[in-house]
């Protein structure tokens, strides 16, 4: 190596090591779409699990791609548990209320103010979701005039990192083709 690019190596450390600096924790960007597709896929298998309302989400740890945690809307049993919730819930179970800057979850469905105001609350590192709350409101479910994006802007204390849309044709076809009774 040259000296010039022995500079150039330098300057890269150090630019990268500001950029860790200041973003403080992995950017949903910046995870290859496949991870965020397998974990996608895996919240919609747990969404398989609730054939009338498929929201399903799982937990990762956003560096290694890990689920930590799965869960599933079981509003038949109490109308609190959403997917998000369940999730949530679960995760907390487990592994206690620690290390939410590390984790991302992923739900089948765009999360409604409850959920979001939640997540926020927990300080999660992103959600990532498939449907819109358009979609889930074309497949008739009842849902708020607020986005996710809208909620998260209305907190002035914290917010955490969004992105929709990951699979979503076939999350949308999970609400259109859902059981209604
Ligand atoms: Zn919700």
């Amino acid at each position: 190596m040259n000296r010039r690019n022995a500079l150039w190596c330098l300057c890269g450390i150090g630019l990268a090591g500001l950029t860790r600096g200041v973003l403080a924790k992995t950017t949903l960007s910046s995870i290859p779409m496949k991870q965020h597709e397998i974990a996608m896929r895996a919240a919609i298998a747990m969404a398989a699990q609730n054939q009338s309302y498929p929201f399903g989400a799982v937990i990762t740890n956003a560096n290694s791609g890990v689920i930590v945690a799965r869960g599933v809307n079981k509003t038949f049993e109490n109308p609190l548990l959403h997917g998000e919730i369940s999730t949530i819930n679960n995760y907390v179970a487990q592994y206690g209320n620690k290390n939410w800057a590390d984790l991302i979850l992923y739900t089948t469905g765009e999360p409604c103010p409850m959920c979001m105001s939640a997540l926020i609350w927990t300080g999660i590192g992103g959600v990532v979701y498939g449907s819109s709350i358009e979609a889930i409101k074309k497949s008739g479910i009842d849902a708020f005039i607020f986005t996710a994006k809208q909620i998260n802007q209305g907190s002035n204390f914290s917010q955490t990192q969004l992105l929709g849309g990951v699979l979503e044709s076939e999350c949308d076809s999970l609400f259109m083709n859902r059981k209604r009774s």
